[in-house]
């Protein structure tokens, strides 16, 4: 007898369940859309919703993504039309949103520039000037995006020899989506980080803030500062910064955010831009975005106020921040105002 209660109470701390549930912690990694993904879920609903909000990833990187055979967007950039799912349709048209609020800063047709600086094939290179001019022809008419059936499946056509990337988008999509069916399955406490897209919900069990660090944008993996955010519903944190992806040839940088304008990876004085949301989709298109606009644009932008989100930039001057988020930091951290 003594046996057995003693194997239950080791069962019992292995599994951390506490007398309310709540401290139930279950965590697991998953690898798509090219990076790891770390979910964690707490309460006695945590362990099945985790396999839940797996297979929704699964299901959103067959449909969303650019080399699967297939997928909804691989069918839309062979075949130039096609009929694809809610979760692509409904993308598609709200990335065309944020590309004509942002004045075209955030664009998912700058795919033929992508390819053509090799960065989806991994075969990088700087193009001549007349290329980029060539492919920049293809880049700025919005796919053309109707609903079907009144199942949320979509008719897409696109434009001439428009191809789309919805790279700059789909991870802050789904880290949404993610929290949606773990919230479907019963969670009412998670964190979920999809390659640097981070997703809270709810409250820390122990009441505490949640903290999310910033990255130095300087690839060394060392943080340069970190949010306390003190949750209730679900908010979103993404960061968008030239040092994620890039190559260098001649001793010079080159970076996957391509100003759509140019056809060259933007050149801006932002090192790297943190969007904090309770918008996943938006908080992804925007850090893209505001990457792309600079620093004197992107406090330009939230102060317009055309989207709700708080926002911290990382110049070489130092870390600069909206009011209304909570950053600690080595460095002094300027506050932005809302008045300019
Ligand atoms: P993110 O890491 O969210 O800033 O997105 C960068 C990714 O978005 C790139 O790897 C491309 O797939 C795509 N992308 C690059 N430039 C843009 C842009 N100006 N607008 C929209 N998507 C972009
Ligand atoms: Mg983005």
């Amino acid at each position: 007898m003594k046996r057995l209660f003693a194997l239950a109470l080791v069962l019992a701390l292995l599994c951390g369940c506490g007398a309310s549930g709540k401290s139930n912690k279950v965590s697991s990694t998953v690898f798509a859309m090219d990076t790891v993904m770390t979910l964690t879920a707490y309460g006695e609903a945590a362990g099945g919703a985790l396999e839940a909000a797996e297979s929704r990833i699964h299901q959103l990187e067959a449909l969303l993504s650019i080399s699967r055979e297939g997928s909804d967007v691989y069918n839309l950039n062979h075949d130039r039309e096609a009929v694809v799912s809610e979760a692509c349709g409904g993308l598609l048209t709200k990335a065309g949103e944020i590309t004509e609020n942002t004045g075209g800063a955030f664009d998912v047709t700058v795919y033929p520039l992508m390819e053509l600086w090799g960065f989806p094939s991994g075969e990088h290179r700087v193009p001549e000037q007349d290329e980029i001019t060539g492919a920049l022809s293809h880049v700025g008419q919005n796919p053309e995006v109707s609903e079907l059936d009144g199942h949320g499946r979509c008719s897409v056509k696109l434009p001439g020899e428009t191809k789309v990337d919805l790279g700059g988008i789909a991870k802050g999509f789904t880290s949404e989506k993610v929290l949606e069916e773990l919230a479907e399955a019963g969670v009412e406490t998670a964190v979920v980080s999809l390659g640097g897209n981070v997703g809270l919900m709810g409250k820390k069990p122990d009441g505490s803030d949640w903290i999310v660090a910033i990255e130095k944008p300087d690839g060394s993996g060392e943080n340069i500062a970190s949010l306390s955010i003190p949750g209730g519903g679900n908010t979103f944190v993404v960061t968008s910064g030239a040092y994620q992806r890039n190559f260098e040839e001649d001793g010079k940088l080159y970076h996957h955010i391509i100003d759509p304008k140019t056809g060259f990876p933007a050149e801006t004085d932002l090192l790297s831009v943190t969007i904090i949301s309770g918008n996943g989709t938006e908080a992804d298109g925007l850090s893209t975005a505001l990457f792309v606009m600079g620093q004197e644009k992107a406090v330009e932008f939230w102060r317009a106020g055309v989207y709700d989100f708080e926002m911290v930039l990382i110049t070489e001057e130092g870390v600069f921040a909206t009011p209304g988020v909570t950053v600690t930091a080595k460095e002094t951290v300027t506050r932005l105002e809302a008045e300019g």
